[in-house]
Parts: structure tokens; sequence; C-alpha cells
């Protein structure tokens, strides 16, 4: 019998093919081979593993439901179109998931803080969330840009006891964030841990942040053959660093399913404009990992957009770089315009207001179900909720009649 593929990925120097493994600088060497001894001990401790769930589900609020969405099903015509409802999960996005994993394992080495970079503000509001559930200190880089756009969950932040310092340089959004949290650690990591927001980064992370989203595709599989009686046609999850999406393949990589990865085309082709990694994008070295990545005129990481702060970052985890590289999984796009279309749709349709940022998966998935007979079946990730981007969205668009 063949082995199951998450078995098989990575190699144990945390390459996927071709892409991944850790290219750091020789003084974080050691604490990275030291997190990944740690990480591959927890992984097959019971008492690990029974916290974990435990956290999982008398405080996250897992598992998270699977609901039919009849209304929008209905209005595109075409395939059944069901929700993994992670904007259920407490705080508001599937990054609880490796969040409380993360600082699990950070007071498993010792280290009495925490430290990560933010987007839209939801890792880092995930993030603080764990740490005060764990006692540890909790420190959030996040560009100026996106302080601005995201004020609530900067303001959650605080509340929750983290600390937030401004990424001032560059464009002042998720990129320059990154390397300023990285800065910090490289400084502290004797009694810090970088807890890295997606399947991104030097090893072990990609593979770490992976195994602890998979839940959501354990979960989906069960539940989605509760209501059908057999596993989906098509799965969509939207892509910046890709932890919803591997999360959710997870579940169905070794079945006949279709697995679709959807990145943001922002406000155009042009660089700048969009956050296509996987879709434009060539190979390249970047925050520690090798994988697919915009690149600028001078081989650097290139300026990126979308109208969603969390998936507008240069490159892309490792193993969707692989997974799409073989063919196993497909990347479409999807544009700002469309993305806030199905931010109304499915608000009105179906009395969920999603994240712009999963409304990129809602989008493609309309899109895609109107070209399908009506007994075959689309599962989105709905990574998160869209509480964060209202403002945003009324400041800048008309709210549509969609019903009547
Ligand atoms: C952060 C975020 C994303 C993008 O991150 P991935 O690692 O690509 O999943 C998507 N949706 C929401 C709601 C987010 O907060």
């Amino acid at each position: 019998m063949q082995k199951p593929y998450l078995e098989t990925q990575p190699n144990e120097n945390g390459y996927f093919g071709k892409y991944g493994g850790a290219f750091l600088p020789p003084m974080l060497e050691e604490p990275f081979a030291q997190i990944q001894k740690e990480y591959q001990k927890l992984k097959n401790d019971p008492e690990f593993i029974e916290e974990l769930k435990y956290v999982r589900k008398h405080y996250q609020g897992r598992p998270t439901p699977i609901s039919f969405a009849k209304n929008l099903t209905e209005h595109c015509g075409g395939a059944k179109i069901y929700l993994k409802r992670e904007d259920l999960n407490h705080t508001g996005a599937h990054k609880l998931n490796h969040c409380m994993a993360e600082v699990m394992l950070a007071k498993h080495l010792g280290k009495k803080k925490v430290i990560a970079e933010t987007g839209a503000g939801q890792h880092g509001v995930a993030l603080a969330t764990a740490a005060a559930y764990f006692g540890l200190e909790c420190e959030i880089h996040m560009g100026e840009v996106d302080i601005a756009k995201e004020h609530p969950n900067v303001v959650r932040m605080k509340i929750l006891g983290a600390k937030v310092v401004p990424a001032t340089h560059g464009l002042k959004t998720l990129k320059e964030a990154v390397d300023s949290a990285f800065g910090v650690y490289m400084e502290t990591y004797e009694e810090s841990l970088f807890c890295i927001g997606s399947v991104v980064g030097p090893h072990p992370f990609p593979m770490m942040i992976r195994d602890f989203q998979s839940v959501v595709g354990y979960e989906s599989k069960e539940q989605f053959f509760e209501h059908e009686g057999k596993l989906p046609d098509h799965v969509i999850a939207c892509i910046g660093g890709g932890s919803n999406a591997m999360g959710i393949f997870a579940g169905f990589i070794d079945d006949d399913v279709e697995l679709i990865g959807v990145e943001p085309m922002g406000k155009g082709e042009k660089l700048g404009e969009h956050a296509a990694s996987l879709t434009y994008g060539e190979e390249g070295v970047m925050h520690g990992f090798n994988s697919i990545m915009l690149k600028d005129a001078e081989g650097e990481p290139a300026p990126v957009y979308s109208i969603g702060s969390g998936i507008d970052y240069p490159s892309v985890g490792p193993e969707h770089a692989y997974l799409s590289s073989i063919g196993r999984t497909k990347v479409r796009l999807c544009n700002d315009e469309e993305s806030v279309d199905a931010f109304f749709k499915l608000s009105q349709l179906e009395g969920i207001i999603p994240a712009l940022e999963s409304a990129h998966a809602v989008a493609y998935a309309m899109k895609l179900a109107k070209t399908l007979p009506s007994d075959k079946t689309i599962l989105i990730n709905l990574s998160g909720r869209g509480d964060k981007d209202i403002d945003f969205v009324v400041d800048n668009y008309e709210v549509p009649d969609t019903k009547f």
C-alpha cells in the first residue's frame, strides 16, 4: 500500500520536492534544530495531543460546522456549495488552530515570550489570545498601513495584553512586518519563539503549521460525508501564505478530489497590483525558504497588493509551490471587485459576512458552480469572518441589493 501523502512530504531537511528548506543565519541554525526536535517529540506525545484536543474542543469551539449554502447555490444555479465554517473559531478565523499549538510548543521549549508578524491582524489577535490563555508575553509586528486599515484588530491585540510594534519601512505592510519581527527574534531567540503565521518560513514551520491546520481537513472529510454520503468534487480555499488551504487540502489529498487555491488578483496584472505569487512568480529564496515568489527588477521581493490584507504576501508556502508543480492542486484567480461582490452575496444570501480573504474563495466557487451540474459539490474553506473588514468595505463600496 502507498504511504499517505502527508507522511511522505517534506523530507527530513524540510523539502517538498525542490521547495522549502531552511535558509538561516548561522546563529539561528541551532535554535531551529531545537524547535524541530521538540516538535518531533511532541507530535507523538499523548499528553500534548490530549491537551491540544481539549483546548480545541472546550476553548476554541471545534469542531466548526459545515453549512450548506442553499440560497447561494440556488442563486448560482449549478453545483451545491458548502462552507467549512472556520469563521466560527474563537477570534474569527482559522489562525487559532496553529497559534494555540505554537504557544504550547513555546512553553515546552521553556520560552517566556512569543513574537510574530501580522497582516490583517488576524494572526496577531490569534497569537495574543493564545499567549493570554497560556500565560506568555506576546509582541506583534504590523505594517503601519495595515494598522490604519485594521484598527479593530489592533485594539483587540492591545486589550489582550500584546505589545504592537509598527513596521515603518518600505510599503509598511505584511512583508515589512515579517522583516521587523524576524529582526527582534534574532536578538531575543533565547527567551522567545518566532511564531510564523502561515505555512511559510524556514523548516520546520511549513510542516508544523500544516499539521496544526490539518484538523480542518480531517473534520471536513467526516462532516461532508454526513451531508452528502460522499466526498466533495471540488475543495476551494484562498491562498496567502497558504495555511487555511493546506489545512483543508490535507483531508483530501490522497482522494479523488479537485483541490483549488485562489490567489488575489488585486487591481490588475501589473507587478505591484496583485499578490498572485504562484501564477506570476518565479523560484527564489525569501524569508528563509525556497519557493515561488514575485520579484522586482533587482530580484528582491516585489511590492504586492490585495484588498485582503491577510493575503498580500509576495511568496507562498513551499508545499503549495510543490503541489501545483506536480499538478495535484490548481491555482485560480480572483480580483478585488469579485471578492467584494462575493462578500455582499454571502452576507445577503446566507447571513454570513466573510473576511475579504475568504471572499476570494467564495467568488471563484460561485463562478465554478455555474458551470457544473447540480449533482456536483463544492466545499469552500471559509477561513474567517468579515467583521474586521466592514468599515473599509462600506467606506469604499456601495452596499448592493442582491435579493430583491
Ligand atoms: C490570514 C488569513 C488568510 C490567509 O492566510 P493563509 O495562511 O493563506 O490561510 C486567509 N483568510 C483569513 C480570514 C485570514 O485571516
